[in-house]
């Protein structure tokens, strides 16, 4: 599984969103697909798969007014620089200086749920991929302000230990996964199985990438409806086929085009955007605090 390591692990390209190519509200057929290399994957096709129904009091409108915030890993002071990750000092700063100034920090998990729309403060925090860095280093910032944030996980990646040289990434544990999700911290939502772009897989594949991520997080978490009721495709891809068969079986699906508050109509299919960093979004002002 290379081919998934090395995009995790050095080019997480975050200009790579919905936006560079959907020209004039055309969706233009993305190129990744032929870089991919799947057959790693296919010996894990399952054909008894089966969305499980998602609570009554799940509400996904309520996501789409909300600003949506997309990182990736959390990793300490001493660790070398890591395209696309936080600091702990820097996203505990931001996330204090956010809570001063009235900004209620919630789960997507926790907005859908609710009784009541979010209110006008509220923003969502997501995590993508699959870090240990999140156990480490973003859980005790998760208690020490008593949040909840959404990871957008891929379970094909859980469990494989480490990959890099010159920085080295490791991926989450499942047990650290379901200890963070039982503590009532971690979100867990999907990501996808292996973080390979869905455009221009085959149907099979998809389903394997959508349906097998959606089923292995949920048999990990006790058959909770709300985990893996929601997609963030990797990369922020898709196009109509990825659309189609996501909608299926995820209530809402995320992109990754830097917009805030801003919802893409496909048809009768809706893609939330989310955006790169607390700074980029003009939340507020971190550096006040
Ligand atoms: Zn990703």
């Amino acid at each position: 599984m290379i081919y998934q390591r090395k995009d995790l692990s050095g080019s997480i390209d975050l200009k790579d969103g919905g936006n560079d190519w959907v020209i004039n509200g055309i969706l233009k057929p993305s190129l990744s697909h032929l870089q991919r290399d799947i057959s790693d994957t296919g010996a894990r096709v399952r054909n008894d798969i089966q969305a499980a129904p998602i609570s009554q009091t799940f509400n996904p409108e309520y996501l789409k007014n909300v600003p949506v915030i997309g990182l990736h890993n959390v990793i300490t002071e001493s660790e070398p620089n890591q395209h696309g990750a936080n600091r702990v000092s820097e996203l505990d700063t931001q996330i204090s200086s956010l809570i001063k100034q009235g900004y209620k920090i919630q789960s997507l998990r926790q907005i859908a749920s609710s009784n009541t729309p979010p209110d006008e403060k509220t923003i969502a925090l997501t995590f993508d991929d699959c870090y240990q860095g999140w156990y480490e280093n973003l859980l005790p910032i998760l208690k020490k302000y008593d949040i909840q944030a959404t990871l957008f996980v891929n379970p094909g990646l859980l469990d494989t230990g480490t990959y890099g040289e010159d920085v080295q990434i490791t991926y989450l544990n499942s047990k650290d996964l379901k200890d963070g999700y039982n503590k009532g911290y971690f979100d867990v939502q999907s990501h996808s199985l292996d973080h390979v772009s869905l455009v221009g897989l085959s149907k099979k594949e998809l389903q394997e990438q959508l349906l097998t991520s959606q089923k292995v997080l949920r048999e990990l978490l006790g058959d909770d409806p709300l985990v893996a009721s929601m997609v963030a495709f990797p990369h922020g891809k898709y196009d109509w086929e990825v659309l189609d068969e996501a909608s299926k079986h995820y209530s809402t699906m995320f992109g990754y085009d830097g917009q805030v508050r801003n919802i893409k109509q496909y048809g009768d299919k809706s893609v939330v955007s989310r955006t790169y960093s607390i700074k980029q979004a003009g939340i507020g002002n971190p550096s006040l605090s």
